[in-house]
């Protein structure tokens, strides 16, 4: 019988160790995914299956590379496109070359920088 401070330190410890293999799993998938695209599949569905068994969200700059579609890893100039879409909204869109699907990005940083700028000139 464990109490519960020492219950939830362990959990604590498990979440730790599950984000930290996350990101070494995701760090891989990035490495291989040129030469072993299979491998670095697995890395990434593991990772995720990591994630949800633990309840750790994966850190968003891995987020941005994975399809939101097909939950596969994606990198520019290997299999997805990004192009940058411009006006009222700034966003990118990163296309999935493995199922098509897409993502958007709103460029946040640039509205930020724009209000920054207006606010400058009144
Ligand atoms: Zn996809």
């Amino acid at each position: 019988m464990i109490g519960y401070r020492r219950h939830a330190a362990i959990r604590r410890n498990n979440k730790q160790i599950a984000s930290e293999r996350i990101s070494i799993l995701l760090t891989l998938a990035r490495e291989k995914i040129k030469e072993e695209p299979n491998l670095a599949q697995r890395y990434v569905k593991l990772a995720r299956e990591i994630g949800m068994h633990y309840k750790v969200r994966i850190p968003l700059e891995y987020r941005r590379i994975i399809c939101r579609n097909c939950k596969q890893i994606i990198i520019p100039g290997i299999n997805c496109r990004t192009r940058t879409r411009t006006g009222r909204e700034s966003h990118v869109v990163i296309t999935c070359l493995i199922c098509g699907g897409q993502t958007r990005i709103p460029l946040k940083e640039r509205k930020a920088v724009d209000n920054a700028k207006a606010k400058i000139k009144n």
